[in-house]
């Protein structure tokens, strides 16, 4: 399929983190000993979430995530649930609490439910979490809320059924919304994630009643919708045509169309991800996230890693870069092996994503393959 590129902002247009702020790539760490604290980066961040990828298989193409004749990787690359178990059990126990299920779409990996389930009981784990389209989620949001899956973040970019089936390439709205209300009914805490990236023709009325749309969709579910800004993975390229919204305009139009907001205070407890919550002044109940990973970077506080559905460690989205560990699992490697090649992973951990918002600077690998 012919891919866009998105439209080349002025010279101007802020990039997140300068290029002579990165370190290098991961040193091979041999066979010495494991470092003291494998799980702290060159930058004292401390890693303590995992964001896992079940499958890079997906039953939607969203249009900012991958191509519609996007290539999967062969079956026998895909970590089987032991090696899935067996790494998280070591990164559990070097300090990781906190695990997303994500993809691909992580509902489409056969077996799933059976798999958190068994993931739900690595010790030292206290979060299991998942992002998903939603699709999947009529039938299996009960038994993987019994499982022990305790939160889902469902994605989902407009309450317009024509407009999602466009963005998705197959979506099916109603699908997915009864897929949040059968998460909400198995007691699952949920949350909306939205692109926040507008298609070729959509005018500024039609950008501003979808953010007001999900708004509304959210709050009278009682949850919230969390607007993610475009991040321009795939080498920049988009495969549908389209132009981003900023953080500052989602503000606006939620300002404009419910009242003046303001910062919500922070929640108790460690934190929790990227996303900074603004409440309505008259009516503070109602929240709105917003994940600026391009106008207002937030990655000086980044707690995370990303293991892909290949066994492939990511330390950072914006690059490229990354360590297998599926290759230290089949070559026979102990849980010391695993232990460094994390560490190694870790060291090489860069101060930012380097994303500009013309596309250049990021990875060239879609988003599906890594994981959101
Ligand atoms: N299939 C699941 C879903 O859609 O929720 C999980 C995987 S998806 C790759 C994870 C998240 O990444 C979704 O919320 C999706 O909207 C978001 N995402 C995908 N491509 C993106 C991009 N280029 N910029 C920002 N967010 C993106
Ligand atoms: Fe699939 Fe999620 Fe990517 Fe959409 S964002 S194509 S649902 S993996």
């Amino acid at each position: 399929m012919a891919g866009f590129r998105l439209p080349v902002l002025p010279p101007d247009a802020p990039s997140a983190v300068a290029a002579s702020t990165v370190s290098p790539a991961p040193a091979a760490l041999g066979d010495g000993p494991v470092p003291a604290d494998p799980l702290l980066d060159p930058f004292a961040r401390r890693i303590r979430y995992l964001r896992l990828s079940l499958t890079d298989r997906c039953n939607y193409r969203c249009v900012y995530c991958m191509p519609e004749d996007v290539t999967f990787r062969p079956r026998a690359e895909l970590l089987t649930f032991e090696e899935i178990l067996r790494l998280l059990t070591v990164f559990a126990r070097l300090g990781v609490r906190r695990v997303r299920l994500t993809g691909g779409e992580p509902t489409v990996r056969n077996g799933v439910v059976d798999l958190v389930a068994r993931l739900a009981a690595v010790p030292g784990l206290d979060e299991l979490v998942m992002t998903s389209n939603g699709h999947r989620l009529p039938e299996l949001a009960g038994p993987l809320a019994a499982a022990g899956l305790r939160a889902v973040n469902v994605s989902l970019d407009t309450v317009d059924a024509d407009r999602f089936h466009r963005l998705t390439h197959r979506g099916d709205l109603a699908r997915v919304v009864a897929g949040i209300d059968a998460a909400l009914a198995a007691g699952l805490e949920v949350k909306l994630n939205a692109v926040a990236l507008a298609e070729r023709g959509l005018s500024d009325a039609e950008v501003d009643r979808d953010i007001v749309g999900l708004c509304e969709f959210a709050w009278a579910r009682g949850t919230v919708v969390r607007f993610i800004e475009h991040m321009p993975m795939s080498g920049g390229e988009l495969f549908g045509d389209g132009r981003e919204v900023t953080a500052a305009r989602i503000r606006a139009t939620v300002a404009a169309a419910f009242g003046a907001l303001e910062p919500a205070p922070p929640r108790s407890g460690p934190p929790r991800g990227p996303s900074r919550y603004w409440r309505l002044v008259d009516a503070p109940a109602r929240e709105v996230g917003i994940i600026s990973a391009m106008t207002e970077h937030f990655c000086d506080d980044c707690n995370r890693l990303r293991l892909t559905a290949s066994g492939e460690l990511h330390a950072c989205l914006g690059h490229d870069d990354a360590t297998s560990l599926r290759d230290v699992l089949r070559a026979g490697g102990d849980d010391a092996a695993v232990e460094r090649a994390i560490a190694a992973a870790v060291s090489g951990k860069r101060a930012g994503h380097e994303f500009q918002r013309s596309g250049a600077g990021g990875p060239t690998k879609h988003m599906v393959s890594i994981g959101g």
